[in-house]
């Protein structure tokens, strides 16, 4: 951090004394300040999100390309699921060896992949981070 902080209360130039995760700053003439820590919710996030196909997606090679890596298909089976004129689901996969703890970070992962290449998709429950 380079910028200068001024004190919302006396106007005087802060001091930062932030460290590692933690955030704190503090007036030396009045002694307001604030500290925080900078954490990642979606860390502490085990919601069962699901991420799902919407039909109606374009069957281009690279679509069939992202779609066949996502779902750990070949191109014929990502073929029919692009195909599918219903939602599929597309993460997790497999619910047997998904593991809640690392669906945030992962449908982060497809759903940068998917909205990059305009593919139409959703996820339940709402997602409620940036991707
Ligand atoms: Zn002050």
């Amino acid at each position: 951090m380079t910028d200068k902080i001024i004190c919302e209360k006396c106007g005087c130039e802060m001091t930062d004394r932030s460290s590692g995760d933690s955030i704190c700053v503090e007036c030396p003439q009045c002694g307001w300040g604030w500290a925080t820590t900078t954490y990642d919710p979606s860390l502490d996030d085990n919601t069962a999100y699901e991420l799902w196909l919407l039909p109606g997606n374009a069957q281009s090679k690279e679509n069939l390309q992202i779609i066949a890596k996502i779902s750990h298909t070949n191109f014929l089976q990502a073929k029919k699921l692009l195909d599918c004129s219903t939602p599929v689901k597309l993460y997790p996969f497999d619910d047997s060896s998904s593991n809640t703890l690392s669906r945030v970070s992962e449908i982060r992962c497809i759903a940068k992949t998917l909205s990059s290449a305009a593919i139409c998709f959703y996820i339940v429950p709402d997602f409620p981070y940036n991707y």
